[in-house]
């Protein structure tokens, strides 16, 4: 490796969060290392709604950060939730600077959109539902455009290398097979956990392996039981799966199964409820047999082409004309709660490593996410964990202790088990399966790994909150706390939990 690598920070991911943080970086040199090719795989890409952020002239940040309390169900960290809110403005100031073109009205002003719990209009969109496709286009070209960054495309990281437990390195594969690049400081930016479901509507790229690679440098992982589903996936068998936004069903349309009865008319708020409980509505239909389907015949009706253009081009690319017939839905994880435990400058527990991003957890969350408050975390956070690694003193660059032979990860395996284990509606049983299976491949397979931290935190969270609803546990324990763990102490928790089970086999 050149001595122009060797020594710069290492951003790992190219969605929001990986590309913003080598531009805030910038004009300091830095190395962005990402699996695919620049603008390829990512969920930043699939984003439809848009950012949250009090612009609005009867909006305050006080009133963001107060709906992302009230949707995390009593999880959030209150502190991460007024520091995403109060720069929220300033976030999206700079993606227009770095060129991403917002969707305006007269004089210039954004346009503000209305989303689900948002107590007001504050949803900055571009490009009317492609809105991520925007981002990742202005962020790629200002990326491609800024000599100090220097991009890996078609690398992954397979490795954080460690000395003396802070980070000296990132053990790299590409084309050219495996390869050292020395660094102090490693930014893991590498997005959620979707893929590790068979019903998602990520990347299936994307399945936690920034998460695994953290755990295994020692780093402390946060909440990691909160998965949000997503209602209303068109269910067909392409993946990811597309979304059929919420705002369809603002307009009128209904959800219905095969005998046209309206399963969903008796919960408050009907086809609007919270997004987990219409999706736990429709996730209980379908496990009694039915078929699930959004009905727009009726409303939006004839102009549901013109209004959304590309769901109905995707409906009709599966072969559905949505003017005439249902849409087949089914509901899809869509969103990780969880991640690496980091503070508000983004640092992780091991030193020289930051998270940003969907892999990482603020705590801006807690068990349930607000729409369209991930995106602009990731660009707060891009900010601050460029502030923060800007303001390192210069360190030495040293060999690591260690690289490891190159390990399995096999999401494909994991799939079928995290699919039912850790679905919308869990219990002890299916938990305790999925760790007993989980358990004995985590050690050697960093899929695994990451399935193994969900399903023990599930598992120990006795109680039903947020996006996490437990069959044996319905109520909300009052005295519950947000979940920290080290893979250490998850591969405890599984083997005490191993032979409970045993002991309860032998006993019965
Ligand atoms: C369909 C859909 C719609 C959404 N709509 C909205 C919305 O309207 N508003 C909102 O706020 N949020 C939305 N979200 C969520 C939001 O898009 C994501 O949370 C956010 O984009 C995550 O950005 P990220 O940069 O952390 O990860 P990603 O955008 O997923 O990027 C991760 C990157 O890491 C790379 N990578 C992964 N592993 C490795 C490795 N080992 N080595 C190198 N590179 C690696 C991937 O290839 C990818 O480039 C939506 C998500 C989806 C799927």
């Amino acid at each position: 490796m050149t001595g122009a690598v060797a020594g710069r920070p290492i951003v790992i991911g190219s969605g929001i969060a990986g590309l913003l943080t080598a531009l805030c970086i910038a004009p300091a040199p830095v190395l962005l290392i990402t699996q695919e090719g620049l603008g390829g795989q990512s969920s930043s890409a699939l984003a439809q709604g848009g950012l949250a952020a009090a612009m609005g002239d009867d909006d305050t940040p006080a009133l963001h950060r107060a709906d992302t309390l009230s949707a995390g169900a009593g999880l959030c960290d209150p502190v991460a939730a007024g520091l995403v809110a109060d720069a929220a403005p300033a976030g999206i100031a700079m993606l227009s600077r770095f060129g991403v073109v917002f969707d305006r009205g007269t004089g210039d002003a954004l346009t503000l959109g209305l989303e689900a719990a948002h107590s007001r209009r504050r949803i900055v969109h571009a490009a009317g539902d492609g809105t991520g496709h925007e981002i990742v286009r202005a962020l790629t070209e200002a990326v491609r455009a800024t000599p100090s960054i220097m991009v890996l495309e078609h690398t992954s990281a397979e490795q954080l290398l460690l000395r003396d437990g802070a980070i000296c390195g990132v053990l790299a594969s590409g084309r050219a097979g495996r390869f050292v690049l020395p660094g102090r400081s490693a930014v893991v930016a590498t997005g959620g956990v979707g893929g590790l479901f068979e019903d998602t509507t990520n990347p299936v790229e994307c399945w936690g392996r920034g998460l695994a690679l953290a755990a295994r440098a020692g780093a402390v992982l946060a909440d990691m039981e909160f998965i949000q589903f997503h209602p209303t996936a068109l269910a067909s068998e392409n993946r990811p799966m597309r979304l059929v936004r919420e705002a369809v069903r603002g307009e009128g349309a209904v959800l219905i199964d095969e005998t046209g009865h309206r399963f969903t008319e008796a919960l408050p708020g009907a086809e609007l409820a919270p997004r987990d409980r219409v999706s736990r509505a429709v996730a209980r239909h379908l496990a009694e047999g039915h078929s699930v389907f959004l009905d727009v015949r009726e409303r939006p009706g004839p102009a549901f082409p013109e209004m959304f253009p590309a769901i109905a081009g995707f409906c009709r690319a599966a072969g559905i004309d949505p003017v005439r017939d249902p849409i087949p839905v089914r509901p899809a994880a869509h969103y990780h709660m969880g991640g690496i435990a980091v503070d508000e400058q983004g640092r992780s527990s091991v030193q020289g490593l930051w998270a940003c991003g969907e892999a990482a957890c603020t705590g801006l969350h807690g068990a349930n996410r607000l729409a369209s408050n991930s995106l602009i975390e990731a660009a707060v956070m891009a900010r601050a964990v460029a502030e923060s690694i800007g303001a390192q003193p210069a360190q030495p660059l040293v060999s690591p202790e260690g690289i490891e032979p190159q390990r399995r990860a096999d999401p494909a395996a994991i799939r079928p088990i995290v699919s039912r284990g850790l679905g919308l509606i869990r219990d002890r049983d299916t938990l305790s399966h999925a760790i007993s299976l989980l358990s004995g491949l985590a050690a050697g397979d960093d899929a695994a790994l990451v399935g193994l931290m969900m399903a023990v935190a599930a598992h120990d969270r006795e109680e039903s909150r947020g996006a996490h609803c437990r069959r044996d546990f319905p109520q909300t324990n009052k005295h519950a706390t947000r979940t920290m763990m080290t893979r250490s102490e998850v591969f405890l928790r599984a083997r005490e939990l191993g032979s409970e089970m045993g002991a309860l086999a032998r006993s019965a």
